[in-house]
């Protein structure tokens, strides 16, 4: 008790901070675009040596005759060739490590359900590294080391547990290492402990609001300042319904495994796109076509490169996320690139009678609409050999006022947006509150029943 109160003085005193800048990395959060340019220049040099000693890549770079000294700045980065999640599950399970076994400190695992998953290495240096990112992104988003932070996402092999965890603890924040699921004492925690920052997947805070909701409480009474929500796709409209919610800002999350896990990019205090950090990541936006680079501010894939990690450095990763870099400047200062809001994965894709649509433009309209609830999932089949979708959403606890007609009315406008924003009828099944499955983690949107052409 002494201590926090010393440390709260000290706090005050500005004291602490030189040594929380240290622990953020805030010399590198605040470099000039110069200083960050020189730096991803030289870390890439080092990356592609360091990447040389894998026998996956010191093959590849062989067959191509390709001297890593070829590499020089942070423009020789098209020389280098892609790397896709198909090359790390083919050099599963250690075809990628690049120093002695002993070095490793910790594993983790993409969250892929299918076939062999990616499995990623670190030293202490990698953790210590990707702590300090951690830490760096949940300050910007405006956690303090006073703040008490409660981690509800699932632990062990998932990035999303351990990866805020020691972000947050480097912070100082008091940690609550909570986990997935368990909703009811996940409420009871915040509340006793006046938790004021938290880390979900949004599909989980949107499941924990609307319980409380059905249970006739209040998420605002929780007294939440700020979220970190990621993990997996949403929509700005989904984003505007868990802030009215819960009365917090809720800050876009982004990472991956491949990567470290989340720490990648993270939202600053403006809202408007995640600040990707360049001090440790090269990012690129290619058409996944082409492989090319698409113009400024084009949407594409996104492609990264890791430039200070020493277990497992990967180069020109194909992310399958699609998205595009925000060209202005942002208003915080910081120079790191931004992102714009994904779109989806590429593999999300759905086609539809031959029209390609994402879910996240579903998602759009249904968020729109306030008598639903946040949850909702696209079932899709086939109908006299033609591709039906579904999409099956809750009624929100005040949602039906008892009219039939109302509610006729309310689908049947909802069945134009979205015929409107996707190009093709839309059926809707209303469904009472709380009737859907339920997310802890990354919520499964879509049920592909469809009979395949062929089988
Ligand atoms: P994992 O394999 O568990 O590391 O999952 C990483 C993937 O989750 C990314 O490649 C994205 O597809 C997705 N993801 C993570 N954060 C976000 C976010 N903020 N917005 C959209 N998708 C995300
Ligand atoms: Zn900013």
């Amino acid at each position: 008790m002494l201590d926090y109160a010393l440390r709260r003085v000290l706090n005050i005193q500005g004291i602490i901070m030189i040594d929380l800048q240290e622990r953020i990395g805030a010399r590198y959060e605040w470099m000039s675009a110069d200083e960050l340019a020189d730096l991803q220049s030289q870390l890439l040099r080092r990356s592609v040596a360091q990447a040389a000693k894998s026998p996956y890549y010191s093959a590849k770079f062989k067959k191509l005759g390709l001297d890593p000294a070829d590499i020089q700045s942070r423009d020789d980065i098209t020389k280098l060739p892609l790397t896709t999640k198909e090359d790390l599950r083919l050099s599963y399970p250690t075809g990628m490590l690049t120093v002695d076994p002993e070095l490793v400190i910790r594993m983790h695992t993409s969250s892929g359900t299918t076939g062999k998953p990616t499995a990623i290495f670190y030293t202490q240096e990698d953790v210590n590294n990707w702590a300090e990112l951690m830490a760096r992104s949940l300050h910007a988003a405006g956690a303090r080391p006073t703040d008490v932070f409660q981690n509800m996402s699932g632990y062990g092999l998932f990035t999303g547990g351990l990866g805020l965890h020691y972000g947050a603890e480097r912070l100082g924040m008091w940690v609550i290492p909570a986990g997935a699921g368990n909703t009811a004492r996940q409420i009871m925690v915040i509340r006793d402990f006046h938790v004021t920052v938290v880390h979900a997947t949004p599909s989980y805070a949107m499941h924990v609001a609307e319980r409380m909701v059905q249970e006739g409480d209040d998420p605002r009474s929780l007294n939440i300042k700020i979220a970190a929500l990621g993990a997996e796709p949403y929509t700005e409209e989904m984003r505007h319904k868990l802030q009215d919610l819960y009365g917090f800002k809720a800050m876009n999350s982004y990472g991956l495994s491949e990567m470290n896990g989340p720490g990648v990019a993270f939202e600053c205090e403006y809202q408007d796109g995640m600040h990707v950090w360049e001090d440790s990541y090269l990012a690129e936006v290619i058409n996944p076509e082409t492989l090319k680079p698409v113009g400024a501010g084009e949407i594409g894939e996104l492609v990264l490169t890791t430039l200070r990690r020493t277990a497992m450095p990967i180069i020109r990763y194909r992310t399958r996320d699609l998205t595009r870099l925000i060209v202005d400047e942002c208003p915080c200062g910081r120079k790191h690139a931004r992102l714009a809001r994904m779109v989806g994965r590429s593999d999300d894709m759905l086609i539809i009678r031959g029209v390609n649509v994402f879910p996240s433009q579903l998602e759009e309209v249904i968020m729109r609409h306030e008598w639903l609830g946040g949850n909702y999932v696209i079932h899709l089949n086939t109908k006299e050999s033609l591709d039906q979708m579904t999409v099956k959403v809750e009624l929100a606890k005040t949602g039906f006022d008892g009219s039939i007609e109302t509610l006729r009315a309310r689908r049947s406008d909802l069945m134009k947006q979205l015929r409107e924003q996707v190009g093709f009828t839309v059926n809707v099944d209303v469904m009472e509150p709380g009737s859907l499955p339920a997310s802890e983690g990354k919520a499964k949107r879509v049920i592909d029943e469809r009979e395949k052409v062929g089988a």
